[in-house]
């Protein structure tokens, strides 16, 4: 059976906790490798030589550091098929998807490529009589990342490359479910000639995060996964003195109002329903649909779910994939079997594909569903598109502002002045107009609002290089010592 490892000082550290998880196939179901899990000795370990790095490392010149930045982002355009091939054998993703999302993680890279502009501070002079005020930022020292399974490759690069560009040293504690991506990730990492001990995967559970959240030399914790767990991380780190940003699960709506194009509104709430088997923080959930046109949605969303082309992501030709693990297939399945009790109409179900030995399920499209109901409440995070009809904008807004997430939305119209309303009213952090998943591009920062985001600080761009630098306001003289005398009273300005 393959073993998974750490990977510190630039090389492969073999586990000594006696701890390991199972990785699966999530294609055929079976078990492929095995993954070290980290005891809190190993974590310890690990933060120590991350500390030891950090000086040299610091002391680094930025445009040093960018041309090893500017390198891993040449290794990685040149292996995206080889990246992709982890992502398809542990998460099961199908090759466009596994290349979609490398796409959008190299686009972090890109940006953190600019740290010298990035970093610059501000200057006055002559703030006062001879004195002049500046502002610098500086990198916070060892800084730890811990991902969810379903980003392997990109979200990991969300945290990683402005953390490390800004002078921190790096600690990622992947998914235990598919860690062989950041492996992979890092040796780019050494290739391109970063320093020993500046970025360290770790592998691990509960345990290694727990260690992480109150170890003393770990300044921040960026965490992405789902809402009880991102703000367990969040209070933890936060009591312990940590910087936190920790981003939690979704149920993302999509407003389709009566004057939208309903053939691309219906396009639109498939991609991004079922791509990624749903398993993604930004997919489509629920589709708000006006009454009036709420029929004719449905009967378009009808003739193209069927079409979707579920199946391995060996084969090209698959759309969609399989869910990560037989357990979390079942939740999902559960939901869509308990829809039609509860008052909802099973328009698709697609839980008869649950019998294969992978954990693959066909899209499920769910109508009439309403709050109170398991299918609307909770994060399914599967392939199961539900609709709920609404009076009018109005109700539309009313539910998505109700809703205790808040991370992504999308209104469909052809009325410029309601899409502005619409950004202006709703509650979430992302929004998308006539596009159904607004993943920002990486000059500006992701996150959710509500329970959908812990903490101040939006990941990567901008928000990303705050999170990652504290900032520090210098007031200088070089005074004429002919001038100087003796003033107790409070420094004014002159
Ligand atoms: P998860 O919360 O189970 O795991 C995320 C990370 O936390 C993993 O590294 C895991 O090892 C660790 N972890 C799990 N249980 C823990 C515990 N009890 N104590 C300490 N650490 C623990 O999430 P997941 O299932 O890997 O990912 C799916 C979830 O992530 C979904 O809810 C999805 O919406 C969310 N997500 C959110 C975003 C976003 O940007 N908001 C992006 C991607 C995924």
């Amino acid at each position: 059976m393959q073993r998974i490892s750490h990977w510190v000082n630039n090389k492969v550290v073999v586990g000594t906790s006696g701890r390991t998880g199972k990785v699966f196939n999530p294609a055929t179901g079976e078990q492929q490798a095995e993954v070290d899990l980290a005891s809190t000795a190993e974590v310890d370990a690990v933060i120590a030589k991350s500390k030891a790095a950090f000086p040299e490392w610091r002391a680094t010149g930025m445009s040093r550091r960018a041309e090893i930045m500017f390198r891993t982002r040449e290794l990685l355009d040149a292996n995206r098929k080889e990246l992709a091939t982890f992502l398809t054998l542990e998460h099961g993703k199908v090759p466009s998807d596994a290349l979609g999302e490398i796409a959008r993680g190299i686009e972090n890279i890109e940006f953190a490529c600019g740290i010298p502009a990035l970093m610059k501070g501000g200057y006055s002079e002559q703030a006062s009589g001879g004195v002049d005020v500046y502002s610098i930022r500086q990198p916070l020292g060892v800084v730890a990342g811990i991902t969810p399974f379903n980003f392997p490759a990109m979200v990991p690069m969300w945290m990683f490359a402005n953390a490390i560009m800004c002078g921190n040293t790096f600690i990622l504690k992947p998914s235990e479910k598919d860690p062989s991506a950041s492996m992979f990730i890092a040796d780019l990492l050494r290739q391109a000639g970063l320093p020993d001990g500046v970025f360290n995967v770790l592998h691990g559970d509960k345990e290694a995060v727990d260690r992480l959240l109150v170890h003393p030399d770990i300044q921040s914790i960026s965490f992405v996964g789902s809402t009880p767990i991102a703000k367990y991380v969040y209070e933890t780190g936060t009591k312990n003195g940590k910087r936190v940003q920790a981003l939690g699960g979704a149920k993302n709506h999509m407003l389709v109002l009566p004057d939208a194009d309903l053939d691309m509104a219906a396009d639109a709430a498939v991609s991004a329903a079922y791509g990624s088997a749903g398993e993604r923080c930004m997919a489509i959930s629920v589709v708000l649909a006006v009454d009036t046109i709420a029929d004719a949605l449905i009967e378009k969303l009808k003739t193209r779910v069927p079409n979707i082309k579920v199946g391995p992501g060996t084969d090209p030709s698959a759309e969609m994939g399989p869910l990560i693990s037989r357990e979390h297939r079942d939740k999902v399945a559960s939901y869509i079997n308990n829809a039609a009790g509860e008052g909802a109409t099973v328009v698709i179900n697609g839980t008869d594909k649950a019998k294969e030995a992978g954990f693959f399920l066909n899209p499920s499209l769910i109508d009439n569903v309403k709050p109170g109901m398991k299918c609307y409440d909770e994060e399914i995070f599967g392939p199961v598109l539900t609709v709920m009809r609404v009076t009018s904008y109005a109700e539309g807004l009313k539910t998505i502002n109700d809703n205790e997430f808040g991370n992504g939305t999308a209104i469909f119209t052809r009325d410029g002045g309601v899409a502005r309303q619409f950004q202006y009213d709703v509650q979430v952090g992302m929004v998308g107009i006539n596009v159904p998943i607004p993943v920002p591009v990486s000059y500006y920062s992701f996150g959710g609002w509500k329970a959908s985001l812990f903490g101040d600080q939006h990941m990567y761009g901008p928000e990303g290089i705050n999170f990652f630098t504290r900032g520090k306001v210098v007031t200088s003289r070089w005074p004429d010592p002919r001038t100087s005398a003796v003033d107790l009273g409070f420094p004014t300005n002159r």
